[in-house]
């Protein structure tokens, strides 16, 4: 009997609600999947703003008086989601988690993905695992498994405290500013030179005009017309092309940034990385570092200078600071080093 079978068989029968109301879906689910019914009251599964269901990690677990045993509860949740028609395959949980994506292992280079796994106490606790060796074990790759917790934090956290201190976003920006400046210069250069050779092409078109007013020059002459349409063409790629010099100077100019930036950037998003009360912003991170990769000693979070200076940039402007990310240019590169 499924879900919506119980549903119709207790309506049928006239079993009403506590409160006398018919059944309806939602409220059978919500029964078939309490865990109060097996002892264990949680509290705090989702967010009281958006109803957002919250991280495992953050919900409290506080024991009670079992209605029902393990065993029957455990059959019918497996029930549920054996008839469940968008069931995904066994123990892969997909979904947005905060590293998946953009987490490999450092042996096989596989993605790392999240896997359910159920503690001895019959709580489930989460890791990132080597799809190469979840998929064919040992033999297809000896890399390791890391509970989410603890590789979410040790990548928020290397984000706070290394990265995103003013001093060091100054070094590793320090070179794509140089770059930029140099870049200026030469648009400045390019810019000037394009107003000289508009300014020169007018003086020779000029000259040509008063030779023909006077009579020096006949308009009929052979080539003469060819000679004005010419310098007439060159004169217009001059403009067209110092405008659009004029507009990069000028977009470029909007993103300067100062030390001051570099600075109150560096504050905002140390905040803004984690939630309130507790767990992190995904897609803050994700503009920050683009590639994690778990290795048996160290973790090694890697992501692109121009990317972390376009989120910064646009923070500075007011936008929302993260920006589609950028995997392919992996240019900063930090070591953390830790006992896993
Ligand atoms: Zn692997």
């Amino acid at each position: 009997m499924g879900v919506k079978a119980i549903t119709c068989h207790l309506n049928e029968r006239r079993i009403f609600t506590r409160d006398g109301g018919r059944w309806g879906l939602a409220q059978i689910h919500a029964i078939l999947t309490r865990t109060t019914y097996v002892g264990e009251h949680r509290f705090n599964t989702r967010s009281h703003k958006d109803r957002e269901r919250k991280p495992a990690s953050e919900v409290a677990i506080m024991a009670c008086p079992p209605l029902i045993d393990r065993e029957t509860f455990d059959a019918v949740q497996a029930r549920l989601k054996s008839r469940h028609p968008m069931m995904t395959p066994a123990r892969v949980t997909s979904g947005p988690t905060l590293l998946t994506g953009i987490c490999f292992c450092a042996k096989c280079g596989g993605a790392m993905t999240l896997r359910t796994g159920k503690g001895s106490s019959g709580g489930t606790y989460r890791y990132y695992t080597c799809s190469t060796q979840a998929r064919q074990g040992k033999t297809g790759c000896e890399g390791r498994s890391i509970p989410m917790e603890r590789l979410d934090q040790l990548v928020a956290s290397h984000l706070e405290e290394r990265l995103l201190q003013p001093e060091r976003l100054e070094t590793i920006l320090a070179s794509v500013l140089d770059r930029r400046q140099e870049r200026a210069e030469r648009r400045r250069e390019h810019l000037a030179e394009l107003h000289k050779r508009i300014t020169e092409t007018d003086q020779r078109l000029n000259r040509l005009f008063d030779a023909i007013e006077s009579g020096v020059a006949d308009l009929e002459a052979p080539g003469l017309k060819e000679r004005i349409a010419g310098l007439k063409a060159i004169r217009e790629q001059a403009r067209a092309d110092a405008e659009r010099a004029q507009a990069a100077i000028d977009h470029a100019g909007n993103q300067a940034i100062s030390p001051a930036m570099v600075e109150t950037f560096a504050r905002a998003a140390r905040q803004r990385i984690r939630l309130e009360g507790g767990g992190y912003r995904r897609d803050h991170l994700r503009a920050l570092a683009q590639r994690v990769e778990v290795a048996d000693k160290e973790v090694r979070i890697m992501g692109s200078k121009s990317e972390l200076l376009r989120t910064l940039v646009a923070a500075s402007n007011g936008k929302s600071g993260v920006i589609g990310v950028q995997s392919s240019v992996l240019k900063w590169r930090a070591r953390k080093d830790s006992n896993l």
